[in-house]
């Protein structure tokens, strides 16, 4: 099995290491790669998109034609986890400010996401929030977090904080509000993992 984490910009070494830490625990066997350039993603059985901007990953993304092939993949069914910035970016539909730069989205999931959701004043913080499936809450990082403003019926909400969407499933894509790559805490990874069979 082959885990590819988008490697061109953002937080990609903490994916890399949590998501190796996770697979220890559940005693699963895979490689955990970075994807740098194009080629790689069609060899990965599943997908990490991780936090960092969202408009530079997202041009970037497109300019070296791994855009199409995360496409191509997460419409053959290929297991895709896309936090913060990533979230953001699996979205098909986003706010004025998206509009506004015109960045370009993977549309994968039918939400609309709000970019920046918690104000500047609240940059970063921690919260704990309920997360379907888990049976006590998680302590989410969230930084400069973007949210779902608005989730299509094939969606599950997963997790609502403050009244706002901040997790969500749509079959194989997985999006988060949050940085769960952050905390020692990785039953969410464990929960993807479980998506990769
Ligand atoms: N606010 C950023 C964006 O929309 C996301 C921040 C993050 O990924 N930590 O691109």
């Amino acid at each position: 099995m082959r885990i590819g984490v988008l490697a061109i910009q953002g937080n990609v070494e903490e994916h890399v290491n949590a998501m190796i830490k996770a697979l220890k625990q559940v005693n699963r066997k895979a490689e955990v790669i970075k994807i740098k350039h194009k080629g790689i993603v069609p060899t990965c059985d599943a997908l990490i998109i991780p936090g960092g901007e969202s408009t530079t990953l997202g041009r970037l993304m497109e300019r070296e034609g791994i855009s199409a092939e995360i496409k191509k993949a997460a419409h053959s069914g290929v297991p895709v986890m896309g936090t913060c910035a990533g979230l953001v970016l699996l979205a098909q539909h986003g706010d004025e400010q998206v509009k506004q730069t015109g960045q370009p989205l993977l549309g994968l999931m039918d939400i609309r996401a709000n970019r920046n959701a918690f104000g500047r004043q609240r940059e970063s913080f921690e919260a704990r929030v309920d997360f379907k499936g888990l049976d006590s809450p998680f302590n989410a990082v969230f930084i400069r977090a973007p949210c779902i403003a608005e989730a299509g019926g094939d969606v599950e909400i997963l997790s609502n904080y403050n009244g706002c969407i901040v997790a969500a499933r749509q079959e194989n894509m997985l999006a988060l509000a949050f940085h769960p790559e952050l905390t020692d805490d990785l039953r969410i990874h464990h929960y993807f993992l479980e998506m990769i069979r």
